[in-house]
């Protein structure tokens, strides 16, 4: 991997955090029309205080808007993005769960970890991908099963083995 492809990490437009902020914001507006930092800060489970604290930085750029009343609205493109962070959630939690045959727990908390990460052509050809996946046609249910064939090939012996390298990673588990 190059520095610049690791370094792109850094440039990363959204925090974890203010993922979850936006999407907390997104589902109170689309649950009852308007959101207030009390809100936020019950569902997220944290004090009114750091809940402020960590709007500042989205306000200022201009992904959420407060109005006069002081309810908290998304710009365009905080809404954009809250709706971009929920779609790569589900898809990816989708893909570990019913493709790769992840545990569906922790297919959920893998799938929270990343949904901020990929960018909108990866999560574009996502999409794509698993709606292929959900068409279930029959190339589909050959390619799966191949794919469930596919958990026994560690050899356990790293000089054979073509997925490990000096410790056997399948054997860590
Ligand atoms: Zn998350
Ligand atoms: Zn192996």
């Amino acid at each position: 991997m190059s520095n610049a492809v690791w370094k792109e990490y850094e440039d990363n437009q959204l925090t974890h955090s203010a993922a979850h902020y936006l999407m907390t914001i997104h589902e109170l507006l689309k649950e009852h029309g308007y959101a207030r930092v009390t809100d936020i800060a019950k569902r997220l489970n944290i004090t009114r205080g750091s809940c402020s604290i960590s709007l500042k930085p989205l306000k200022k750029r201009g992904l959420v808007v407060e109005d006069e009343n002081r309810f908290l609205q998304l710009s365009d493109e905080g809404q954009r993005l809250a709706e971009q962070v929920e779609r790569n959630d589900e898809l990816l939690e989708e893909l570990f769960r019913d493709v790769l045959g992840v545990d569906p727990e922790q297919a959920e908390i893998d799938a929270c970890k990343i949904e901020h990460l990929l960018s909108l052509d990866a999560s574009i050809q996502l999409a794509n991908f698993m709606a292929c996946i959900r068409s279930k046609t029959d190339e589909v249910q050959t390619f799966l099963k191949e794919l469930r064939k596919q958990s026994t090939s560690c050899t356990h012996d790293s000089d054979t083995c073509s997925i490990c390298q000096n410790i056997c990673f399948i054997d860590q588990n």
